[in-house]
């Protein structure tokens, strides 16, 4: 089904304010941005505006009680300028899942494909054309109604703006295993991509930045032995030529960017298992040599290489330059993306804007 959206164009686009050579990460934003409006049980208001503040009631139920999911996905452009997105369908699944666990409206797939599709193609020529640049794209949803009292709210803003964002280059990453603090319980929250989970995960994060490590390596809230996930991406393993991962648990956010990559090592031949990774079992790894790979996946910086894993008094520390495996696989993710390399499975959808 094909909606209708009120389109109400900024006067004066801020693109020519951008050096596309120099983007500072998650400070611009592009002109637009698409609202629509939950009540009285539908979705409504549907509109693409000039991205600007939203007056919020002091009561506002998001502020107390954290109704908050979001997405986080890319659009590249290829060299006859049009807009690509990466498996959308996908984001507009995931979304959903996220506003079921918390208690939140589901979008339509068709609402939000279509308000991606205009809205990305309103904002094409603010998409940086640079290898390993995009335009990041962040829809989300929160809670409206201005009640205090504990309950779902019955109405709800959801939200798609779009930033323009740099080749996301990472240094390796140095981890830390963290067994006082969980991110998530199998039961909890930790599937959906809810507000509260990144607020959670700060003061980790905090203690394990004061020790010179960048992301904390969280570990099962049950026994505080098995792998979860490092900050906000999946986390792959190799060792002896075998690509693990940890299994989707229930407590693990199921990355898109995890999914391709799985799918790819599978049809290059490459050796995958998905199974529950002790803590133990990777320190040894490292200490005797067959550990020779470690990465995080996620939308952002599609792959981070990890050059050390802390646990309580062991360090393993991994050569980053031999990275067979994480490599390949940042370079055919990126192919595909902007068509240098064959897209087998057909993750590319190009935007186009849906006219009523
Ligand atoms: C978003 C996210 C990821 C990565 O998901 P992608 O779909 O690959 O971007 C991984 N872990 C957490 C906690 C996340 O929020």
């Amino acid at each position: 089904m094909s909606y209708t959206f009120k389109i109400t164009k900024i006067e004066k686009s801020g693109i020519s304010n951008l050096d596309f050579n120099n983007i500072p990460f998650g400070k611009v934003f592009t002109d637009h941005m698409f609202v629509a409006d939950f009540i009285n049980g539908e979705w409504t208001n549907l509109e693409i505006k000039p991205v600007a503040p939203i007056p919020t009631h002091p009561g506002n139920m998001a502020w107390h009680y954290g109704q908050a999911i979001f997405e986080g996905m890319k659009a590249t452009i290829d060299n006859s300028g049009n807009a690509l997105l990466f498996r959308p369908e996908m984001h507009a699944e995931r979304i959903n899942k996220s506003a079921v666990r918390m208690s939140m409206p589901e979008i339509p797939h068709d609402l939000f494909l279509q308000a991606v599709h205009n809205l990305v193609d309103m904002e094409k020529s603010w998409i940086p054309p640079q290898a390993g640049s995009a335009l990041y794209i962040r829809p989300f949803m929160y809670a409206t109604d201005e009640t205090i009292g504990v309950r779902s709210s019955e109405t709800y803003k959801f939200i798609i703006f779009t930033m323009p964002v740099g080749p996301y280059y990472t240094n390796p990453v140095k981890l830390l295993a963290q067994d006082k603090y969980i991110r998530a319980v199998v039961g909890g929250v930790g599937e959906a991509k809810t507000a509260g989970n990144y607020a959670a995960s700060l003061l980790p994060a905090t203690m394990a930045r004061k020790e010179g490590y960048d992301q904390v390596m969280w570990l099962d809230g049950v026994h505080k032995k098995y792998v979860q996930e490092i900050g906000t991406m999946n986390i792959f393993f190799v060792i002896n030529d075998e690509i693990i991962t940890p299994n989707l648990d229930g407590a693990i956010l199921a990355g898109i960017t995890r999914d391709s990559m799985l799918t790819l090592f599978r049809d290059q031949g490459y050796k995958v298992t998905e199974r529950p990774i002790s803590i133990d079992e990777l320190i040894e790894a490292g200490k005797n040599g067959t550990l020779t790979e470690a990465f995080g996946s996620g939308t952002a910086a599609v792959i981070a290489p990890a050059s050390h894993i802390k646990h309580n008094d062991d360090v393993v520390i991994l050569d980053t330059d031999n990275r067979k495996y994480s490599k390949w696989a940042f370079d055919t993710i990126n192919g595909i993306r902007n068509r240098t390399k064959e897209d087998k499975f057909n993750w590319i959808v190009p935007a186009e804007p849906y006219r009523n």
